[in-house]
Parts: C-alpha cells; sequence; structure tokens
C-alpha cells in the first residue's frame, strides 16, 4: 500500500515537473504513465506468482534453488575467499573497458562456455543507442555490469565534483539502460582516492582491484601468448581475480583462457555468489 501511495507521488511529481509542456502533452504524459504504473503493477503481480512458484519447487527439488547467501568475499589482496564451504578453488573473469568493438562477441562466447564474469564498462561506450543497445545484450545475456567511470579518467586527477560525475554519473547512465546500478566498482588503473571509495560505498558498490592481468602488455598482445599466460602465471592461485579487456585477442583468447583454468581445476565464480554491501 505504501508503496502505491509512494507511486502516486510520484506521478503526481512528474506531472507538476512538465509543467512548461502543453495541456495536451501532460494528458499524454499522464496517460503514458498510467500505462506504466499498471504494467509495473502486472510485473509485481507476475513476480509474487513466480516467487510463490518457486517456493513450492523449493519444497519439492531443493536441488534446484538459487542460493540466496552469498558464498565469497573479497579479501585484502582483491581475490575471494570461501565464507563457509564454498569451492575455495574459484577463478573470477572480469572484462574491462566494454562495451567496445569486441564486448558482445566476448559476452556470446563467455556464455556458450558456461563461464560467468562481470563487465565493466564506461559511460564514453554506452552514450551512443548502439552502445547502450551492446549494454543492454551483455547484461541480457546474464552478465552482471560493473562501474568503471565514465571516461576512464584517473580519478586523482579530478574534483570531487568530477569524480562523482564519473561515478555517480555512469550508475545513473546504466540503470537508466538496464534498470539496475551496478554492484561492483573498478577504478581506471586500479587508481582510487578517499572520495571515490566513499562514494562506492554509498552507493552500495564492491571496490575492486584485480589479481593480474596481461592483456594491455605489447608482449601478450597476441592470443596464443596470452591463453598461455593468463593460466600458467605463477599468480593463479585460489580466489584470482583476473582482470582482462575488450579487446580483439583477448575475444580470440577467451576460449583456450576459460579451458586452460578448467583444466586446472579452477571453478569460474560466478558474480552473483559475491558478497556485496
Ligand atoms: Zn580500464
Amino acid at each position: 500500500m505504501k508503496k502505491w501511495v509512494g507511486m502516486m507521488l510520484l506521478v503526481l511529481l512528474l506531472t507538476a515537473c512538465s509543467g512548461a509542456s502543453s495541456v495536451s502533452n501532460q494528458e499524454e504524459q499522464s496517460k503514458e504513465e498510467q500505462k506504466t504504473e499498471q504494467s509495473k503493477k502486472n510485473e509485481e503481480n507476475e513476480k509474487t506468482e513466480k516467487e510463490e512458484e518457486q517456493k513450492d519447487n523449493e519444497t519439492t527439488e531443493p536441488a534446484n534453488t538459487t542460493p540466496a547467501e552469498p558464498q565469497y568475499q573479497l579479501t585484502g589482496n582483491w581475490s575471494f575467499e570461501p565464507i563457509g564451504d564454498a569451492n575455495p578453488k574459484v577463478a573470477l573473469i572480469t572484462i574491462d573497458d566494454a562495451p567496445d568493438n569486441q564486448g558482445v562477441e566476448m559476452a556470446k562466447t563467455l556464455k556458450h562456455l558456461n563461464a560467468p564474469a562481470i563487465f565493466f564498462v564506461n559511460g564514453h561506450f554506452i552514450d551512443t543507442p548502439e552502445g547502450a543497445e551492446e549494454l543492454k545484450k551483455i547484461h541480457e545475456m546474464g552478465f552482471p555490469i560493473g562501474n568503471h567511470t565514465y571516461s576512464h579518467s584517473s580519478l586523482p586527477d579530478l574534483s570531487q565534483e568530477e569524480q562523482k560525475e564519473e561515478i555517480i554519473g555512469l550508475n545513473d547512465r546504466i540503470e537508466e539502460i538496464i534498470g539496475e546500478r551496478p554492484k561492483f566498482f573498478r577504478a581506471p588503473f586500479g587508481q582510487n582516492t578517499e572520495y571515490s571509495k566513499q562514494l562506492a560505498a554509498e552507493e552500495n558498490m564492491l571496490l575492486m582491484n584485480w589479481t593480474y592481468g596481461y592483456d594491455w602488455n605489447q608482449e601478450y598482445m597476441d592470443a596464443t601468448k596470452l591463453a598461455d599466460i593468463m593460466v600458467n602465471t605463477d599468480l593463479l592461485g585460489n580466489g584470482a581475480n583476473l582482470l582482462m579487456h575488450d579487446r580483439e585477442w583477448t575475444a580470440k583468447a577467451l576460449p583456450d583462457i576459460v579451458q586452460g583454468l578448467k583444466d586446472k581445476g579452477y571453478e569460474l565464480l560466478n558474480p552473483a555468489l559475491i558478497k556485496t554491501p
């Protein structure tokens, strides 16, 4: 009931805000809003039905349920450790600077390989309709979207106001496109400020850097070499947080990286199991 009253207030507010537009526009807008309200209500009803269905399933098929509790937490060196008795031998795949030329293809590859990953996106890639569409596709394939700032600037060089725009502005834009705010934050070059840490906390995002990555080194701008080092580096260990980028050679190397990690006995960490603020 409270929620409904809140929505009505919102409608009133929105109508009030559009005072400058013509009457017919206002009418159209409020019709639109009513429609949206109605479809929201329908969605809510459907959701409740689905939830009830799921509850029924839980009693009959406990094996099919998704765990509600997080099973992994970030450690001081940006890797992940089990909270309870989850498998410690996991590795997280992250793709930064997305969605550039390879993002959607990389998401398709990973989905095909049944490999979960976080895509850390930049605002300058999603401020065109095409870029927004790419982001939507990646999200719809089931990959969580992380915040990698609007313009990939070095945060310590920016004023607080600019940092806010880089971080909160991007969350607003992402929410506009996919309907939800990111739960993960990674600063460009891993360079945070006290203020960016504060903003991430206020937005309930888990701030993370990474354990290792190679695809930005000239030496590893080659799919075969990159796949080899990503899997055979001494830095690979339990809970490793693997940094990769939206790049051509990385896209090509992905199948071998995923297979190589699996061959070494690593399970790919599902970001949905990570504890966020
Ligand atoms: Zn980056």
